[in-house]
């Protein structure tokens, strides 16, 4: 190491080949799942005889800052325009958003004079719960059609980017925040310092930052390869986040492990400065958990790929099992990463009869890549199929419960994650 990575001292543009944060050469490959559409482009039926592009995913490890990224194949304009993903289509996640939102109030004595800001705010499927509280809220969310939604639900939203110069112009006009909250965008964001930088000039002195982001020390134990996609650009573990942070004088005070996306880390940032919040030994115990991993060493990022093609052999393994034996397998779910695996796997029409998902915008379209039509899930009574295939696996026990009534036909599920296992 030659002195702490950090980005601010450094140009802001990146090279097609450096990281994403401390700017070093990337010469590690974490995995190569080869060429793949973009994941959340689901296609109407007048779409099917069009070309469709398809770009690498190629994912790399920086030897230097232990930033596990993709290169910005694609532009965040062109992906979130009219982004597919309405947050508020999952119970379990809008139960976690209400205890969330219980456990801030309190925690840091949030009331009418303070303000929450969400950036990526999607539908105001968190902020709903503060503005029941009667907390003064801010979205900031750059999809138009998923931000009008929320303004009709009484959560205003601006209609941007979220980065440096929103944030001078929000502290212009004196909107600093009490709460910043970011869950699972920071995945998302190109320019990682312009954004971390942002959201140092949009806290309040005292506030307090919470970030939620899927954790990489549980993407690679749990061999969730289907959650890289061209939308995620950086993959976090605790280590790489605490080094970006503390390179703009932020401190994580505070982490928590959440079962959510698969493993996710909700860390607590403040000031560098602000010395009322100490950091607490969970954050000890969180250095000292992903330093016994290896996660600071750059030969534990090399296996990872060869356990994905095993995932890859296992799951067909399953499907052609399932097929030679003449039964019908559909899927559950439209969601972003079950168009990694399809993709990936080879997993189309020839496999998976249909999928099915709640989400409305996405029913009558059709997987990228792969062109599976999606139904709704009432489908599924009318079909009767033998397998079911929970691409959300992470949705596992929710969908198993939702969809119990296939067991009244024989019906088995497949989860495919970490390894594919049949569930009757
Ligand atoms: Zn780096």
């Amino acid at each position: 190491m030659d002195g702490p990575p950090n980005c601010m001292k450094t140009a802001s543009t990146n090279g097609p080949d450096t990281c994403r944060f401390c700017k070093s050469t990337l010469r590690h490959t974490f995995v190569d799942l080869g060429m793949s559409p973009l994941c959340e482009s689901y296609l109407r039926p007048e779409q099917l005889n069009e070309m469709e592009p398809f770009y690498p995913l190629h994912v790399f490890v920086c030897e230097r800052c232990f930033l596990v990224q993709l290169e910005e194949y694609v532009s965040p304009d062109h992906i979130f325009s009219e982004y597919a993903y309405f947050s508020s289509y999952s119970d379990s996640w809008l139960e976690h958003c209400r205890s969330y939102t219980e456990q801030m109030v309190e925690r840091f004595a949030l009331n009418s004079q303070c303000l929450v800001t969400e950036i990526a705010s999607n539908d105001g499927y968190l902020l709903q719960y503060f503005v029941e509280k009667r907390i003064p809220v801010l979205g900031i969310e750059p999809a138009a059609n998923v931000a009008k939604v929320a303004a009709d639900k009484g959560v205003p939203t601006l209609v941007k980017f979220f980065g440096t110069q929103v944030a001078m112009e929000l502290a212009r006009e004196r909107r600093l925040a009490d709460l910043l909250v970011g869950n699972n965008v920071l995945a998302q964001v190109p320019d990682l310092c312009d954004f971390v930088a942002a959201m140092k000039m949009l806290l309040k002195p005292r506030g307090v930052l919470t970030l939620e982001f899927p954790h990489l020390l549980r993407l690679m134990e749990g061999n969730q390869f289907d959650t890289i996609y061209h939308e995620h650009f950086s993959y976090f573990s605790f280590l790489a986040a605490e080094k970006i942070f503390d390179a703009h004088d932020l401190a994580l005070f505070d982490v928590e492990e959440l079962p959510t996306h698969g493993g996710s880390l909700r860390v607590f940032g403040r000031h560098a400065d602000d010395m009322s919040k100490p950091i607490t030994p969970r954050v000890v115990e969180m250095r000292a958990k992903e330093d016994a991993a290896g996660l600071a060493r750059i030969e534990s990022y090399h296996s990872f790929a060869e356990r994905v093609k095993e995932t890859k052999r296992e799951l067909l393994q399953c499907l052609i099992r399932a097929k030679d034996g003449g039964k019908a397998i559909v899927g559950y779910g439209a969601p972003g990463k079950g168009n990694t695996l399809l993709n990936y796997c080879g997993v189309g029409k020839d496999f998976l009869d249909y999928t099915v998902d709640r989400n409305p915008y996405k029913q009558g379209r059709f997987t990228p890549g792969t062109h599976i039509p999606i139904y709704p899930p009432e489908r599924i009574r009318e079909t009767r199929p033998d397998y079911l295939l929970i691409l959300p696996w992470n949705l596992r026990n929710e969908i198993m419960q939702q969809m119990a009534f296939i067991r009244e036909w024989g019906g088995q599920f497949i989860v495919p994650i970490p390894e594919a296992t049949i569930c009757s």
